[in-house]
């Protein structure tokens, strides 16, 4: 019998500690192809430090992050991150930087180039015209800057994309469109996805999965018609019980 394939991203007993702080405890989970997952929970839960373990931006205190099989350890660092789509917290663009040379820093630092087709085409798929390559970054909006950084996330044509709070500093509608537009990439080229949110409403509206972290923790693990359903335990529902309760609170104001 041939063994079954190995997860696409897998966590094993994994743990970070920083001095007498457990950032993450103990996570073990397998994310499969094609998943899009959200990751939710309060500040300080741990999110972002277990999504920089898997591109190495945290060296784990215990346990390992396997891509593919291989642990993410083995061999450089930038040859991993090259493999994989990194939108930061915020916005991250270098602000002395063109969108293109934005767009362009992954591969340059593994001595790739991007062509200017190239750059078109990663614009044209975050929905910015083409001509925008050469602006600053403080010559464009919040939500044209934070698609800049989804367009560089996806420069080196990874499979996997790491979103940590992308739509934060974003206002609602925009946060709407380009959260749809990134579901809408997810699907065309076949992504897997794990984004960082706090907001367990727009986990419920983009992701197939949903993982609660509390106290460096996984907390639940449920399909988003599952928490709406009630699973998940105390955390997970209190959660979801912001938005339900903010749907109630409109629904309200206008009888
Ligand atoms: P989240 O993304 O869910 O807000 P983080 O992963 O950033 O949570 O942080 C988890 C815990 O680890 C918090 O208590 C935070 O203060 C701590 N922490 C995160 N990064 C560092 C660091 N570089 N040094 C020390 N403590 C840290
Ligand atoms: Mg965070």
């Amino acid at each position: 019998m041939t063994p079954a394939p190995p997860a696409f991203l897998r966590f094993e007993t994994l743990s970070k500690t920083y001095d007498d702080v457990h950032a993450v405890r103990d996570v073990s989970l397998a994310i499969e192809s094609g998943e899009f997952v959200a990751l939710v929970g309060a500040s300080g839960s741990g999110k972002s430090t277990l999504l920089k373990c898997i591109n190495r931006l945290v060296e784990p205190t215990f346990g390992r992050v396997l891509l593919d099989g291989e642990d993410v350890l083995a061999g450089p660092a930038p040859l991993i991150r090259r493999r994989i789509g990194y939108v930061f917290q915020g916005i991250g663009l270098f602000p002395h930087m063109s969108v293109a040379q934005n767009i362009a820093l992954t591969p340059r630092l593994v001595g790739e180039s991007l062509t200017d087709a190239r750059i078109a085409e990663l614009l044209e798929l975050v929905e910015l015209h083409p001509a925008m390559a050469s602006r600053l970054p403080a010559e464009l909006s919040g939500g044209q800057r934070q698609r800049v950084g989804v367009a560089r996330a996806l420069a080196g044509d990874s499979h996997l994309l790491l979103m940590d709070e992308p739509f934060g500093a974003l206002d609602p509608i925009t946060r709407g469109q380009l959260g749809q537009r990134v579901r809408g990439l997810h699907r065309e080229l076949g992504l897997t996805t794990v984004m960082v949110t706090h907001d367990m409403a727009e986990a419920l509206l983009l992701a197939s999965r949903v993982l609660v972290m509390d106290g460096g923790q996984i907390v639940a693990d449920e399909t988003p018609s599952a928490l709406l359903a009630g699973k998940g335990g105390l955390v997970a529902q209190a959660l979801v019980e912001v938005p339900r309760e903010q749907a109630r609170q409109l629904a309200g104001m206008g009888e």
